[in-house]
């Protein structure tokens, strides 16, 4: 049965781009006929300084976000990074295998460590081959993501090949990005050139799946935009990333294509579209978002499911440690 591996960090508040680039396509992964395994990542997300109070939370607060968006804990594997220990134990093996100029060339550190490298820690700049080892771990071959996690799958892919021939063998099977839908890349709603994300600074650049519907209208309202119509054809969002932005989050959000949304839009100003999208926007979150108020009303529940998929997850992942430990000339002898 083909494999699914994907992680969301527990770095903060969900957005609507987690939401649209990865989590809306996780529950449909299920009704494939594949096995599918998501994880929220609290090895990743220390890369950057977590309060742990926090770190604890918005770990509860995911895993609420993934059941709620339909991810189903026993059909799917669903649990915390750091309870199966073989995830840091492979990413080990990995750092001597990934070469530095490869982690050079990583846009995500270039874009989260800033201009003083120097004080970024050592983690952040080890992510993917942290990330390649979550993947590897299972022989997953499908990895959907958002579109800015193409480079890291492509780095797991020129790991595991690296490792396949200096080993002499054909163990690791090399992993694809699935990244399908209209909202691949949900841009910052304060700066178009900028991919919304949990840890930005400024809460007005994203929507949170927690948002209630008077924020979500206001931040939608608020979302910087040229003042120009909507053109009727897609051509002419081509040097117009903001108003893009807000027809490729409409066409995810409703299931359409962009150039459908503007069979319906094309010609009309924000004045009238801003409003249709935060209708629409509140529509879909809104269950989401009560659905885990629901469910983080009891967090030991959650635990138990987290616990529940590690278990699961570790049976999985210790044979393919063990056997990766055994081809390196590691000594397994308990
Ligand atoms: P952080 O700022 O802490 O890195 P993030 O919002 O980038 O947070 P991640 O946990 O790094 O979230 O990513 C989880 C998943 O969400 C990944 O599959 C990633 O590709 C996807 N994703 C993140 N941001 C976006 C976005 N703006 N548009 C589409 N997909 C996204
Ligand atoms: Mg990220």
């Amino acid at each position: 049965k083909p494999r699914i591996f994907s992680g969301i960090q527990p770095s903060g508040g969900l957005t609507l781009g987690n939401y649209l680039g990865a989590l809306k396509r996780f529950a449909q992964k299920q009704d494939e006929g594949i096995e599918t395994i998501y994880c929220l990542v609290d090895l990743h997300a220390i890369t950057v300084w977590q309060e742990p109070e926090a770190l604890r939370r918005n770990t509860r607060e995911a895993a609420a976000a993934f059941i709620a968006s339909g991810v189903d804990p026993k059909r799917s594997i669903l649990f915390n990074q750091s309870q199966v220990s073989a995830h840091a134990e492979l990413a080990w093996a990995f750092n001597c295998v990934a070469r530095l100029g490869w982690m050079n060339r990583m846009t995500q550190f270039k874009d989260k460590a800033g201009k003083n490298a120097e004080k970024a820690s050592l983690g952040l700049y080890a992510y993917p081959a942290l990330m390649a080892a979550d993947i590897l771990l299972y022989h997953a071959t499908m990895v959907p993501v958002g579109e800015d996690q193409k480079q890291h799958v492509e780095l797991t892919r020129d790991i595991a090949a690296k490792f396949n021939h200096d080993y002499e063998t054909d163990f690791f099977p090399a992993p694809e990005p699935l990244i399908e839908g209209a909202a691949t890349r949900v841009m910052s709603l304060r700066d178009g050139t900028k991919k919304m994300s949990k840890s930005d600074p400024s809460d007005a650049s994203r929507i949170n799946l927690t948002d209630d519907a008077d924020t979500i209208a206001k931040k939608i309202r608020k979302a910087v935009t040229d003042p120009e119509p909507l053109p009727s054809e897609i051509d002419g969002l081509k040097d117009r990333a903001e108003a893009r932005n807000l027809v490729n989050i409409y066409a995810a959000l409703a299931d359409m294509t962009p150039t459908q949304v503007l069979g319906e839009y094309g010609g009309e100003g924000f004045g009238k579209f801003k409003p249709a999208l935060a209708e629409l926007a509140v529509a879909k979150l809104a269950p989401i978002s009560d659905e885990m108020t629901r469910l983080m009303n009891d967090p030991s529940e959650i635990d138990n499911i987290l616990g529940d998929g590690a278990n699961r997850a570790d049976e999985i992942a210790q044979p393919i440690l063990g056997k990766t430990l055994e081809i390196m000339g590691m000594i397994r002898s308990r």
